[in-house]
């Protein structure tokens, strides 16, 4: 099992890095992703400076736990305009693993574009909570949002900090072979791996799921 989204003390979280690290692998875990907000409201401001990005990513490095692999990822805001949030002066290769998600109410229209234009674009790697903001979206809204995410090979995620797509939106996805990535979005220590819920609906609907390991670039694997 894996958890792909998870806040620490670097945004919105309450925990540790190591606290996550050591619970995680209680849990049973044998990769996370610690995926602090990047936006330009409150919560994730710190992460708009570099140093303390460099900070947050040293302690991942330095977070070692045997059998468990910690990846550094970033929760990046999609605006309105199709802009993700990224810490200034730093492009994606820096991290492991970007989640872009909107945070904001858009009208269907605005959403679609902006989160095309998004996926094309290459700048992250899942969408978070898709539907999460928008709710149910017309069928041929999402079969164009699921083309593209397959093209681009971008996967589309199971949050269980929000109520799951209907059930539509996410065969549409499977249909076009999109892939899905899994994550608590823990705010909590004790949030960090309760992701069981996800992995059965994936099962359930046949979905394919992402290999995380992909994410690891071959220098940082823990083991
Ligand atoms: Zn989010
Ligand atoms: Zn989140």
């Amino acid at each position: 099992m894996y958890d792909l989204h998870i806040h620490s003390i670097y945004s919105d979280g309450t925990s540790r890095i190591d606290e996550i690290a050591k619970y995680a692998k209680r849990k049973g875990l044998k990769i996370i992703a610690i995926t602090d907000h990047c936006s330009y409201d409150s919560w994730g401001n710190k992460l708009l400076d570099l140093k303390t990005v460099m900070e947050r990513r040293n302690i991942i490095e330095n977070t070692r736990i045997a059998d468990l692999t910690i990846l550094n990822g970033l929760e990046a805001d999609i605006l309105a305009n199709g802009h993700v949030v990224l810490p200034k002066g730093l492009g994606k290769e820096f991290f492991d693993v970007i989640i872009g998600s909107f945070h904001i109410l858009v009208g269907v229209h605005e959403w679609e574009r902006s989160l095309l234009s998004v996926i094309k674009s290459g700048m992250i790697d899942i969408v978070g909570h898709p539907l999460a903001y928008i709710g149910k979206i017309p069928w041929d809204i999402a079969e164009k949002i699921a083309i593209a995410a397959a093209d681009h090979g971008i996967a589309m995620e199971l949050n269980s900090h929000y109520p799951f797509p209907d059930i539509e939106f996410l065969e549409i996805c499977r249909e076009y072979g999109v892939k899905f990535s899994i994550g608590s979005d823990a705010h909590n220590l004790y949030a960090v791996g309760n992701v069981a819920e996800c992995f059965e609906l994936a099962k359930k609907l046949h979905l394919k799921l992402i290999d995380p390991y992909h994410f690891v670039k071959s220098s940082d694997q823990n083991i």
